[in-house]
């Protein structure tokens, strides 16, 4: 039996592949920060219990070295992070301590503790940043826009550098945004659905959003944890784009999440003043608010995932508008549940 060791397994990722795994027959560990939230993704996905909590810190080498010493995994998985774009320009170095330094921990324990332990790193499509290039691949140059992207360009290199310096199975999954019903309602995609769900039982007026033109490249989580199981059976360690390959707009994603909820909506105004309003009586749903519109963004984004499909067999299954309708779905039916 493969052993397992999950940082950050409480969040979405962590929460589906420790599915994953199970499923595949892993024992599973996952360390997480303390305090229960987060437990209802395990426990949405009939997990809960079956995944072995253990406590690890990764601002703490020594604590780090003792886990992997104790549980001795075949594999291990970073999704501990500071992972807010908008709240790393305000908390910077906590964001570099966590994203960047914590993932030198990591490695640094693997490498002291046991050298065949293969580590995964969650690295992201914000390195690209300002790209220049309408769609990515693993070749293209980093423009990090945010502490947040350059805390994660550093723990991409880093994991690069223990691969070709000390030898180890290290390899980074640039990931582009991906979304599912597990995702946390800061993020604007479960923000609309979940909002959706409730304004049609009722329970909530409107929505206010941010900046309705921006273009993300939305995939579905359960899928890219699959593309990040194939990267550590691999017979060598690599880094590799997980995307869709589409980009929508917020207000695209909107409208799919009304939809999908039984709405449809019509925009009227511009900027600040726009609104998305119930066709069917005129009731205001979605509001624009500065609040929620970020001080830099990054440019479009498009994930070129070929190499994935090409090396790994992966190639994304969901499209944009059937994600958008299973989160929703899965939103109303925890309202009808609650009820
Ligand atoms: P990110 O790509 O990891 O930053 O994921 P988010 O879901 O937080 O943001 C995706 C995009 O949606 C960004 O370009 C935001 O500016 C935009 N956006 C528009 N309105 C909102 C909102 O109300 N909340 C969030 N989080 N993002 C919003």
């Amino acid at each position: 039996m493969k052993k397992a060791l999950i940082t950050g397994v409480r969040g979405q990722d962590g929460s589906y592949l420790s599915k994953l795994l199970l499923d595949k027959g892993y024992e599973v560990y996952g360390a997480d920060r303390s305090g229960d939230s987060g437990l209802w993704r395990l426990r949405e996905l009939g997990i809960e219990g079956r995944v072995k909590e253990t406590y690890l810190d990764i601002l703490e080498l020594t604590n780090i070295m003792d886990t992997l010493e104790k549980i001795q995994p075949d594999e291990v998985y970073n999704f501990a992070a500071q992972s807010f774009v908008q709240i790393s320009f305000d908390q910077p170095i906590l964001t570099a301590e966590i994203n960047a330094v914590g993932v030198t921990r990591i490695l640094e324990a693997i490498r002291k503790v046991n050298q065949a332990t293969r580590f995964f790193q969650a690295s992201t499509a914000e390195l690209f940043g300002s790209t220049g290039s309408a769609q990515q691949n693993e070749t293209n140059p980093f423009h990090p826009k945010s502490p947040y992207g350059v805390s994660k360009l550093y723990a991409h290199w880093i994991t690069v550098n223990y691969r070709d310096a000390h030898k180890l199975h290290a390899s980074n999954g640039i990931l582009y945004n991906h979304e599912s019903p597990l995702r946390g309602e800061e993020f604007v995609t479960r923000k609309l659905t979940s909002s959706a769900a409730r304004i049609k039982q009722g329970l909530q007026e409107k929505v206010t959003v941010g900046n309705l033109d921006s273009r993300r490249d939305w995939g579905y989580a359960k899928e890219y944890v699959e593309g990040m199981w194939l990267m550590l059976q691999q017979p060598t360690a690599g880094d590799y784009v997980l995307a869709s390959g589409e980009t929508h707009t917020v207000r695209e994603f909107a409208d799919a999440a009304f939809a999908a909820a039984g709405f449809k909506l019509d925009w009227r105004g511009k900027g600040l003043e726009e609104k998305g309003v119930d066709a069917a009586t005129g009731k205001t749903l979605i509001e624009v608010a500065k609040e929620f519109y970020r001080a830099v963004e990054v440019d479009v984004l498009t994930g070129d995932a070929s190499k994935a499909k090409a090396q790994l067999g992966w190639a994304p299954k969901t499209k944009f508008k059937d994600l958008v309708a299973l989160m929703v779905e899965a939103d109303i039916k925890r309202i009808e549940v609650k009820k």
